[in-house]
């Protein structure tokens, strides 16, 4: 069975999504890829889902995509004496301090010393996603006195985002840490870690993940912004995370730099995911707004490789209907006659290697033929992933001997992948391209192929071989 749309879709599960039923009824709606918020829910919780999602992949029979979510440095105010937290007055001075003493309205703790020695006056502290705003009067090791600028009700663990400097913290929690752990162990696919500040944050990430899955660093911090290229390059995906993004900067950037760091991903060839707040109103309607509508469009004519539902499939009351919401709204995309043009003029040239050029030139054959489908085979997904980066007319097959490649390729633009474990060197290359694409339903008889191959197989990034072939020729 295959999906016609190429961008893909992915859909956080939690309260209203964590039985096998809604999970498949999600994956029906379109959902390419779920996400397991680990900012939420237990490990036991966890463990079931996964167990839930290869249930429904094997009754679906194909590849789906987990992605772990690790929370990252999130930063939270202490508890107040009082549960309803204080109401804090504009212009009045509040401390925030080092003691996990409960807090009343003169103070309360924040328990990261980090913070305090990175601090300066003037730097503003934003709580609950900017509906507090304290700035930093005077600081010391262990302590800041603020003024209160933006007013209302401070409640216990409230979010705290410090966008003006760069934080001192370790990549990694040590939850972050035993969540990568437990999560690798069950088999997740992606592994996204949010409130990356620099590429080294992402290489610490990967050293730890040690090849077990692919990575994605969340730009949600304006100090990432600043190495956006360097990031890009080490994490093998980027999520857009606009909902502390908009927290960390100015609303009016966040439009623009999604713009930009789209457009930094596909000049890359990594995959791009636009997140948060999409279809935000379909949490509790089950009709988005106009606005929502056009925003979901928006991110796929940027050339997103995946769009993201949050608490829309998480907590909403119209988990499934907000996917074929989603899924409706990229065909029509993928519909307009200007969509492949925009996303040809947005192409950059390819890399100086043979896999690039040949690559490039497999898009060029395909659109000249009207080539039904670019095969790639692949072991690592380097090759597939470049085919994914040219946004060829045609649909790529990536077929590839590891089912973990398989299961990442979910969240690529325009691929559809296949575990193949038949022994390649016994087959030839054309009569097994030709087999899966019938089998798979994206050729019929009389159309064309084009094949993009390493030989020998197995060695990575070798990328050497192009071939042609239409379906029902002897090869
Ligand atoms: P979160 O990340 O949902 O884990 O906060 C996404 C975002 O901030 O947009
Ligand atoms: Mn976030």
């Amino acid at each position: 069975m295959s999906r016609t749309r190429r961008a893909k879709i992915i859909a956080t599960l939690g309260p209203t999504s964590s039985d096998v039923e809604t999970i498949a009824d999600l994956w029906d709606a379109g959902a390419d890829v779920f996400r397991l918020n680990f900012s939420h829910g237990t490990h036991e919780d966890h463990a079931a889902r996964v167990a839930d999602i290869r249930e429904v992949e094997k009754q679906v029979g194909r590849p789906i995509g987990i992605l772990m979510d690790l929370q990252g440095p999130k930063l939270r105010v202490g508890t107040f004496a009082n549960d309803e937290g204080v109401v804090l007055q504009p212009n009045a001075t509040f401390r925030l301090d080092m003691d996990d003493t409960p807090g009343d309205e003169n103070r309360v703790g924040l328990l990261h010393q980090a913070i305090f020695q990175a601090l300066k006056p003037g730097a503003s502290l934003l709580i609950d996603d900017g509906h507090l705003r304290l700035d930093v009067l005077d600081c010391g090791e262990d302590w800041a006195e603020t003024k209160v600028i933006i007013a209302g009700t401070m409640t216990n663990r409230k979010g705290v985002n410090v966008p003006d400097v760069t934080l001192p913290l370790p990549a990694l929690t040590e939850k972050d840490e035993r969540d990568l752990k437990f999560g690798l162990d069950q088999g997740t696919d992606w592994v996204a870690l949010s409130f990356v500040q620099s590429p080294v944050d992402v290489a610490e990430l990967k050293a730890l993940v040690d090849g077990r899955a692919t990575t994605i660093a969340k730009l949600e911090k304006p100090a990432a912004l600043i190495h956006l290229d360097d990031i890009v390059k080490v994490a093998d995906g980027i999520m857009i995370a606009r909902g502390d993004l908009g927290v960390e900067v100015p609303l009016e950037q966040v439009p623009v730099l999604q713009k930009r760091i789209v457009r930094a991903c596909r000049k890359a060839g990594k995959p791009a995911v636009v997140a948060t707040q999409m279809l935000e109103s379909m949490i509790k309607s089950p009709m988005p707004t106009r606005a929502e509508a056009s925003d979901v469009a928006t991110a796929v004519y940027d050339g997103a490789d995946a769009v993201m539902l949050s608490a829309e499939t998480a907590a909403g009351k119209y988990p499934v209907r907000a996917v074929a919401t989603m899924d409706r709204i990229i065909s029509q995309v993928e519909g307009d006659e200007h969509y492949l043009s925009l996303m040809a003029a947005g192409h950059e040239s390819p890399g100086d290697t043979a896999p690039d050029a040949i690559t490039a030139a497999a898009r060029q054959i395909a659109s000249d033929l009207k080539a039904k489908v670019i095969v790639t085979y692949t072991t690592s997904g380097s090759t597939t992933l470049r085919a994914a980066r040219e946004r060829p007319p045609s649909r790529i097959l990536c077929l590839t001997p590891s089912e973990i490649v398989a299961r990442q390729f979910a969240l690529v633009w325009g691929v559809h992948s296949v575990v193949n474990t038949a022994h390649t060197a016994d087959k030839d290359i054309g009569t097994m391209a030709v087999e899966a694409a019938l089998k798979e339903g994206l050729g019929d008889d009389g159309d064309m192929l084009v094949v993009t191959a390493g030989v020998p197989f197995g060695a990575v990034g070798s990328t050497n071989m192009i071939r042609v072939i239409r379906i029902g020729q002897k090869t």
